[in-house]
């Protein structure tokens, strides 16, 4: 299977696409968003510091990054495939990966880019909640997975929360992180000629337009 690198704004979709491509292909997914939430609950000095620039939604600094990632793609489950979410974001880290390919041997694989409109990308932060047991995603403003039954998981009856930084503010500040920092990447990957574009507006659009990437 392809590896595949995504690039997309906050809620742009990633998560959405990562859960169904771990489930009809059986993907890894590596979410560098979730190893530095993982790495925050850590009672130490680094997941306190984690845990305070995620809160403001700014970037976790390149060492800390790097060190997870390449921790992560040394293990043997994502010899079959694996879907980066969340990395690289910035040109610097995309340098970084090159190198980090090269030196574990991996293929770059595709570069997906999911495209969806600015309002609806706020509504999906500023309303989604998680389930606190299977991790299952909802949202209370798109109308689009609302739950059933307030703050309950439909699937397992698990409580919901919502991640400290779904909020308008932290919004604003990853969107325009993501114009100014990441975006520029789009550049980067299509000069080396393995980016492609879907649509994210909704789950079937994404599963069917990365389909045909897929078994191309
Ligand atoms: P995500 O789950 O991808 O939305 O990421 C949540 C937060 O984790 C981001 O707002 C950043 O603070 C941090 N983060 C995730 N990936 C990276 C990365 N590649 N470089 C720096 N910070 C990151």
């Amino acid at each position: 299977m392809k590896n595949i690198i995504l690039i997309a704004a906050p809620a742009a979709g990633k998560g959405t696409l990562s859960e169904l491509l771990v489930e009809k292909y059986g993907y890894v997914h590596i979410s560098t968003g979730d190893l530095l939430r993982d790495a925050s609950r850590e009672e130490s000095e680094l997941g306190q510091k984690i845990s305070n620039m995620l809160k403001n939604g700014e970037l976790v600094t390149d060492e800390i990054v790097f060190q997870l990632l390449e921790n992560r793609l040394r293990k043997d489950d994502i010899l079959n495939g694996y879907i980066l979410d969340g990395f690289p974001r910035t040109i610097n880290q995309a340098y970084k990966y090159d190198e980090i390919v090269n030196k574990l041997n991996k293929d770059l694989g595709i570069v997906v880019c999911l495209q969806t409109e600015y309002d609806t990308l706020r509504k999906r932060i500023v309303g989604r909640m998680l389930c606190s047991d299977c991790g299952s995603i909802y949202n209370t403003l798109t109308g689009v997975n609302t739950p059933k039954v307030e703050n309950i998981c439909d699937k397992c009856g698990g409580s919901l929360y919502k991640r400290s930084d779904d909020n308008e503010e932290s919004f604003k500040t990853r969107y325009e992180t993501y114009l100014e920092k990441t975006k520029p990447l789009i550049n980067y990957y299509q000069e080396k000629g393995n980016l492609y574009f879907i649509n994210s507006d909704s789950k079937e659009t994404m599963l069917k337009e990365i389909e045909v990437l897929l078994h191309d």
